[in-house]
């Protein structure tokens, strides 16, 4: 982060397909702000200097937002959803695209991207196209005499939406899509370092949306994401980040009594069962803890395991885990990439130190920064982590997954959920009864049986406790981007 001018461009292989201009009022704008380093995670390289959003220019956008507003909510479900099939379409035309500029900002594996991530993602948009269509409200009645009422679901206004790292263009249809379709104007600030493919989207969204419907602003939380959550004129905030910057927005949100849709952080519980089928829990938690390094919040990486099936448990992870292979964005075979930056890195790194230092823990596999360029961590087990041990506490967003030995079923419910966190968990079990009764007593937005991290957009995405509240993904996401009105007319 430097000084304010204009960006200057480092050699990379994506440097052609770049589009570095904001989207204000449907006019595509440099930012005049300071500049921000976009680094190649893979490498450390930097990818280009980018101009985040000035006040003025956060201003600006949400003052467009709100003169597009009333037009926008006046349009029908139908013409709303033809251009949300429209946006998806351009989506797919340019998936490669999407997934290169993904992979190099966010250091994934690009054929990861392209294959899981794109397809996801226009998908959102197309969902959401036909649910704009399917809103309801209650029944009309007479629940006075001579008067009837009835119920509409309206857009909100002008939606303030932020967006995470570690899947930047997923998180910009999930904020996006619903709020479109549910008739509000949106302005949305992507990470700061991971705008690459938001701002490819800009020019796509200037192109097919009436000016104002959608705005795209740059930059650091502390400036363009204060600016943008604390502006009078935003009527509802949407966050998919850190709980401390979830607590951030509910105070700025108080000034003017903001709507908000917090979507936070995570420590899934997976609970492995003596019964389970122990090859396919051990294949699920290697990919489902460790897929984008671990940076997910409802990555699988609080493992509680009977006692009886431990200690083969233990050894069966840690094999499959120490296959796992990490490389960068195209080489071949690669199954995990870096961390999104040094910073992250050495705070994974240092949660696995001070577990190191417990006499009970044993690190089977991993454990260390990689050497040479890039911010690659290895895939670690933390084995015989104990309930109050930090590393099953906390979150740490990385390819790190602990596991606890448990012995009776309430044991290992009553650990599952003694937790400030409650997005997600996974129940692995033989028996059909476990599964229900387990899954009944979990106190997580989701549970999956017998696999974990698999979402589809009909379903919601979302938690409890300091993980947030607001559903993401499916009609309760539309539902939370509008308001419940009553009509009331006289005979
Ligand atoms: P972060 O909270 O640091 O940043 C998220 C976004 O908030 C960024 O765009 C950032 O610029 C912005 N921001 C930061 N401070 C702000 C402020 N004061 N005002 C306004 N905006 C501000 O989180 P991150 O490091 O990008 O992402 C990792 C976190 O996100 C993890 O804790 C993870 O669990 C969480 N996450 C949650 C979900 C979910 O669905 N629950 C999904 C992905 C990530």
């Amino acid at each position: 982060m430097t000084q304010t001018g204009a960006p200057q461009t480092q050699t990379t292989q994506t440097r052609a397909q770049l589009h570095t201009q904001l989207l204000i009022g449907g006019q595509l704008v440099a930012g005049e702000g300071q500049l921000l380093d976009i680094l190649n995670p893979a490498t450390g390289e930097i990818i280009l200097q980018l101009p985040e959003a000035s006040a003025d220019q956060v201003r600006a956008a949400v003052e467009a937002a709100e003169r597009a507003f009333p037009a926008w909510a006046q349009t029908t479900p139908k013409d709303r959803g033809a251009l949300l099939l429209a946006l998806a379409d351009r989506i797919d035309a340019e998936a490669e695209t999407f997934a290169r500029l993904e992979a190099e900002n966010c250091g994934k594996p690009y054929p990861a991207v392209l294959a899981d991530e794109l397809p996801a993602i226009s998908d959102t948009f197309r969902y959401f196209a036909g649910a704009a269509r399917t809103l309801q409200g209650s029944v009309a009645g007479e629940y006075l005499a001579g008067h009837t009422s009835f119920i509409r679901r309206d857009p909100i206004g002008v939606v303030a939406s932020i967006a995470p790292w570690n899947y930047p263009l997923m998180m910009a249809a999930w904020k996006l899509a619903p709020v479109l379709a549910a008739g509000n104007t949106a302005v949305l600030k992507p990470s700061e370092q991971t705008p690459l493919t938001t701002l490819h989207l800009a020019r796509i969204l200037a192109e097919l949306f009436p000016a104002g419907v959608v705005n795209i602003v740059t930059g650091v939380g502390e400036t363009t994401g204060a600016a943008l959550i604390s502006h009078p004129r935003v009527r509802m905030v949407s966050l998919t980040g850190d709980v401390s910057t979830g607590r951030r927005v509910l105070e700025a949100a108080t000034a003017t009594v903001k709507r908000t849709h917090l979507e936070l952080g995570g420590k899934a519980p997976v609970l492995v069962f003596g019964d389970a089928d122990i090859e396919a829990a051990v294949e699920g938690i290697k990919v489902f803890g460790y897929y984008n390094a671990g940076q997910d919040c409802t990555a699988a990486c609080r493992v509680y395991a009977q006692q009886g099936i431990y200690e083969k448990f233990v050894a069966a992870l840690t094999e499959a885990v120490g296959s796992i292979k990490v490389g960068s964005q195209h080489e071949s075979g690669t199954e995990m990439g870096p961390l999104i930056s040094a910073r992250q890195r050495d705070r994974v790194a240092s949660f696995v130190e001070r577990a190191r230092t417990s006499s009970h823990i044993e690190i089977t596999t991993g454990g260390r920064v990689r050497p040479g360029s890039g911010f690659f961590y290895e895939p670690t087990v933390v084995a015989g982590a104990r309930q109050d041990d930090e590393i099953v506490r906390r979150e740490v967003f990385g390819p790190v997954v602990s596991v606890t030995p448990f012995s009776t079923t309430e044991q290992a419910v009553t650990w599952a959920n003694d937790s400030e966190y409650g997005l997600a968990s996974s129940v692995w079990t033989g028996d059909v009864g476990t599964a229900m009764q387990v899954s009944s007593q979990l106190q997580y937005g989701c549970t999956w049986v017998n696999t974990h991290f698999m979402l589809v957009n009909e379903m919601p995405h979302g938690g409890l406790k300091s993980s947030g509240y607001g559903k993401d993904m499916s009609l309760y996401a539309l539902e939370d981007y509008t308001v419940v009105r009553h009509v009331m007319i006289k005979h």
